[in-house]
C-alpha cells in the first residue's frame, strides 16, 4: 500500500503512514491511502521514471565531456562535432524532463 502526503505530496510504502513525514515533517494524520489505480499509476512508472533520470545523468556527461573537447580546441571539424554533441545532449536531457514532469502530472511517479 502507498500512502500520501496531503500537504507536500510524499509517498510512503507502507500499511501505515510514517509517523511524521519525511519531506515536510508534517504528523501522520496528513497522510491518505492511495487508491488501487493511483498506486499502480506509481509502481508502474517506477522503473521507467528512473531510466529517463539514468539518460539525464547520462546527457549531462555527454554535455560535460563536450564542452572539455571544445576547450582543446584541435581542430575545426573535431570542434564542431562536440558542440553538436553538446546540443543533442541537451536535446536528451530537456526530452527527458519534460517526460517526467508529465509523469508527475498525470499521478505516475
Ligand atoms: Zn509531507
Amino acid at each position: 500500500m502507498l500512502q500520501k502526503c496531503t500537504v507536500c505530496g510524499y509517498i510512503h510504502e507502507g500499511d501505515e503512514a510514517p509517523e511524521i513525514c519525511p519531506k515536510c515533517g508534517f504528523p501522520k494524520d496528513k497522510f491518505v491511502t492511495l487508491s488501487e489505480e493511483d498506486a499502480k499509476k506509481i509502481f508502474d512508472s517506477d522503473r521507467t521514471n528512473d531510466i529517463h533520470m539514468e539518460i539525464i545523468e547520462l546527457a549531462m556527461r555527454i554535455e560535460k565531456l563536450a564542452k572539455e573537447g571544445v576547450q582543446i580546441n584541435l581542430d575545426p571539424p573535431c570542434v564542431a562535432l562536440f558542440k553538436q554533441a553538446h546540443d543533442e545532449a541537451w536535446v536528451i536531457k530537456q526530452r527527458g524532463k519534460a517526460e517526467i514532469a508529465g509523469h508527475v502530472a498525470k499521478g505516475k511517479w
